[in-house]
């Protein structure tokens, strides 16, 4: 078991392969959504683009060594998502990924 303080999202990326309707928009700016590349986001303009349930801004190997190729223009929802939190547990559990301890997923 690990503390959720050593949670570390570069050797993770679980939460941005998790589901396709995570990374939604949500109280974005039109200059920050303007921002984003179009080839990075939905055809319907609501999220960022998915392929399967993981964001296509999302670079590298799950569970190993991943980085996000927008991240000073993530989406709000990607910088409200904290290391250790629910929806990160429930992400990192998908995947066979350690969770905290004191975790109800243990
Ligand atoms: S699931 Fe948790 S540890 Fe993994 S990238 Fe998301 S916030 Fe970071
Ligand atoms: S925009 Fe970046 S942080 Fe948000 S889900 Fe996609 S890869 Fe993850």
């Amino acid at each position: 078991m690990i503390l959720a303080v050593d949670l570390d999202c570069e050797a993770c990326g679980a939460c941005c392969s998790f589901s396709p309707s995570w990374p939604r928009f949500s109280t974005e700016t039109e200059a920050e959504l303007d921002a984003l590349p179009a080839h990075f986001v939905s055809e319907d303009q609501g999220g960022m683009r998915c392929h399967g349930a993981r964001c296509s801004a999302l670079s590298g190997r799950v569970g190993s060594n991943t980085s996000c190729l927008v991240y000073d223009l993530r989406p709000d929802v990607c910088r409200a998502c904290v290391p250790g939190d629910a929806a990160c547990l429930e992400a990192r559990s998908s995947f066979g990924l350690e969770v905290v301890e004191g975790s109800d997923l243990i």
